[in-house]
């Protein structure tokens, strides 16, 4: 079987990356294909991709869609991501994707304006071009920016199966009946339009990005309104974990890093952590014990919960270190943290991802008080890197840390039950020889895609049978 499979989708690192879904088109395609899986890539062209810094050649004119009821028409260029044999197709059109950035709108984004429904609607209908083109077998929908996909072949009648991965269910893409009618040409009649909803109920086999989410999408705690829609599926569900690249996050080779290091000459480690607290101008400290946090300053990632356990850190002469961008109100509340806590508290309101890895590896220990999490990737590349990971029990975070072995887990979406796990690492912190058991078990999880990509293989197989 030659399982030519097309990922499409609204990021791909390292060429679009807002979040971990970058990160998992990224990598897992190149772990596929040394498997047999004929896989390649499709990404807008956006304004932000540059032609001469990633090769891109030109490989089709004018390809004719219908769109928004006339004829339109896309470009295609291609590239290969880097450093692989993975071929990665960009859509050029300069009506949908030539304004600014990957989303339209400022956060992660869930849809709302036309524009953006523009932009991923057009994606998703010059995708199915593309795989009706290449005679392709499966089209692998990721999230709602391209979860129309299902819908559209199923009324098309076209042969291509489909696979869709939700990455994180709290975003849907949901449109007035209206807009979507106008660029579809369909006869929704609801007053809005959920596309991953429909997504879901069209899709042949869909999967999340682990076990634990997969169960919990079907209560209605973490179903987001989805579950009854969920639980019609459910036997067409698995959870699949993300890997993360091991080549790109390696502490032995990372070129971001003022020192590399691996297990055995941790005291590299420590020089990194100077180093860190150098660029952000905090006293400089080998034993300081330093916190971290990187991600989106959202809801979802327990930022409330940092905010009210950081005077704790302060007190206890710990350092914190938070990088990240998103709700105006968190950034203000960090912020102001930082402001009356200068020594001890240091927050970069922006997306650097050299820093980011900076962080990774000058840290003792990283923050993930999520109150869901999908997968989550911080806590695979903090342990990758010998930082210790104290996240919520949730989701990946419940699959990928093992509590009081490679990391802490806290249950309660509060900020008691967090300080307890926060107190409990300190306490190993203080006691060198335990703590590098749990620093050696850490860096020694193997957290590479092989095994995840041949549970994928399984489901492209399922597929075609
Ligand atoms: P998300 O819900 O955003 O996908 P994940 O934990 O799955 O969260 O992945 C987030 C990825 O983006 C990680 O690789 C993290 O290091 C990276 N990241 C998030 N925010 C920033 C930032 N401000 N600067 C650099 N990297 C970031």
């Amino acid at each position: 079987m030659s399982l030519k499979t097309l990922f499409i989708a609204s990021e791909c690192a390292p060429i679009a990356k807002i979040g971990g879904l970058a990160d998992v088109t990224g990598a897992l395609p190149k772990a596929l294909k040394p498997l047999g899986v004929d896989v390649s890539v499709i990404l807008p062209f956006y304004k932000v991709i540059k032609i001469k810094k990633n090769k891109l050649k030109l490989v089709k004119k004018n390809i004719p869609v219908i769109f928004n009821r006339k004829k339109e028409s896309f470009n295609l260029w291609k590239t290969f991501l880097p450093n692989t044999n993975v071929p990665l197709f960009l859509i050029e059109n300069k009506k949908y994707f030539s304004g600014k950035g990957v989303y339209v709108e400022s956060d992660a984004s869930s849809g709302g304006s036309e524009a953006e429904a523009g932009r991923f609607l057009f994606l998703s209908v010059a995708g199915i071009e593309i795989a009706k083109l290449m005679n392709a077998d499966i089209l692998h929908c990721q999230d709602w920016h391209t979860a129309i996909i299902p819908f559209i072949i199923k009324k098309e009648g076209h042969k291509i199966k489909t696979l869709l991965t939700i990455h994180n269910l709290g975003y849907q893409g949901i449109y007035p009946n209206k807009l979507v009618n106008k660029f579809l040409g369909t006869n929704f009649p609801e007053k809005n339009v959920n596309c991953l909803k429909l997504g879901i109920l069209n899709t042949d086999l869909l999967n999340t990005v682990s076990k634990t989410y997969s169960r919990e999408i079907l209560t209605k705690k973490y179903g987001e309104g989805l579950k009854k829609i969920l639980l019609k599926r459910k036997k067409d569900l698995s959870g699949i974990l993300n890997g993360i690249d091991q080549d790109r996050f390696n502490p032995k080779t990372d070129s971001s890093l003022k020192a590399n290091y691996s297990f055995s000459n941790l005291n590299k480690k420590k020089e990194n952590k100077i180093d860190l607290q150098r660029i952000l101008k905090l006293p400089q400290n080998q034993k300081t014990p330093l916190f971290s946090f990187i991600g989106r300053l959202t809801s979802q990632k327990g930022v409330d919960l940092i905010c009210k356990i950081a005077p704790f850190l302060v007190n206890s002469s710990c350092q914190l270190v938070v990088l990240g961008k998103g709700e105006r109100k968190y950034e203000k509340n960090l912020l102001k943290l930082a402001r009356k806590y200068k020594k001890n508290i240091s927050v970069k309101i922006k997306f650097d991802s050299a820093l980011a890895q900076n962080i990774y590896a000058g840290s003792d220990f990283f923050l993930m008080p999520s109150k869901f999490e999908p997968c989550g990737l911080g806590q695979l590349i903090s342990q990758r890197y010998g930082t210790i990971p104290i996240g919520r029990e949730t989701g990946g975070l419940s699959d990928t840390i093992r509590h009081g072995k490679t990391g802490f887990l806290f249950k309660e979406y509060k900020a008691e039950a967090f300080l307890r796990s926060i107190k409990r690492a300190l306490k190993f912190y203080q006691n060198e020889k335990e703590w590098k058991k749990l620093i050696e078990r850490a860096m020694k999880k193997d957290f590479s895609w092989k095994k995840s990509a041949k549970e994928y293989i399984k489901l492209y197989r399922k597929l075609l049978s």
